[in-house]
């Protein structure tokens, strides 16, 4: 059994896949458009993926390039038209490990579907390391290319600012980071247009906020500026 994701827009589709991996034991998820695939595959780890590359919002092989910069080695089968030979190729090229072209026959989607999984676990290939362990809860985790953070399999909403403090923080972590040191990054930002320091004290107390729950907890050094710590309890 694996934990699936389907994407599919077309409702009847998406209801009978969904129906036919559970019944062959698997967990299914599902998505009805990119964008919401893409959310799912941000907080969930799946071991495998059924992508119709033409869905609204976010096309298909868009969410298909964005998974793979994260994600290189889950198995995906994309789903297309009859006629879209360009896009089946390009799915191929953007990283798709099978494709079935639609209307296609249900068992035979179970059948390459099984086979893709099978050579995803492959000892060969050792430890699929699309698949980590599920981190435990209160752990952080910094992605700076998405730039995105993580709690747990929780997203933290994080805006621009708040974002390259923690950031800051964490590559600085157990050591005291100056007000001016912040103040600096922030000014690097693209589109920054300054910030006081008074300002700081605001953007420090929504993230300790955003930190709650986590081991992580942000100190004020008096006249020194802020010191990320773990507490190693939350
Ligand atoms: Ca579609």
């Amino acid at each position: 059994m694996a934990h699936l994701l389907i994407v599919e827009d077309d409702e009847l589709l998406r209801d009978g896949l969904s129906a036919q991996l559970m019944q062959a034991g698997h967990r299914i998820d599902t998505a009805v458009d990119g964008e919401q695939a893409l959310s799912r595959l941000d907080t969930e780890a799946y071991e495998g993926v059924v992508l119709d590359l033409g869905l609204p919002r976010v096309d298909g092989l868009t969410v298909l390039r964005r998974l793979r910069q994260r994600l290189p080695a889950l198995p995906v089968l994309i789903l297309t038209a009859r006629d879209g030979i360009e896009d089946r190729v390009e799915g191929l090229n953007a990283g798709a490990d099978d494709y079935l072209t639609k209307p296609f026959n249900r068992d035979e989607l179970l059948a390459r579907l099984q086979s893709m999984l099978r050579r995803a676990s492959l000892p060969a290939f050792g430890p699929s390391p699309q698949v980590p362990p599920p981190p435990a809860p209160g752990t952080l985790r910094l992605d700076p290319v998405l730039p995105r953070a993580w709690l747990g399999n929780e997203v933290i909403d994080l805006t621009q600012r708040e974002w390259s403090l923690l950031d800051l923080l964490v590559r600085h972590s157990g050591q005291v980071v100056s007000r001016e040191d912040v103040l600096a990054v922030w000014q690097s930002d693209p589109g920054e247009t300054g910030v006081t320091s008074n300002a700081l004290e605001v953007y420090v107390h929504r993230l300790r906020r955003k930190l709650a729950g986590s081991t992580l907890n942000i100190r004020n050094i008096r006249g020194l500026g802020y010191l990320l710590e773990n507490t190693g309890a939350p």
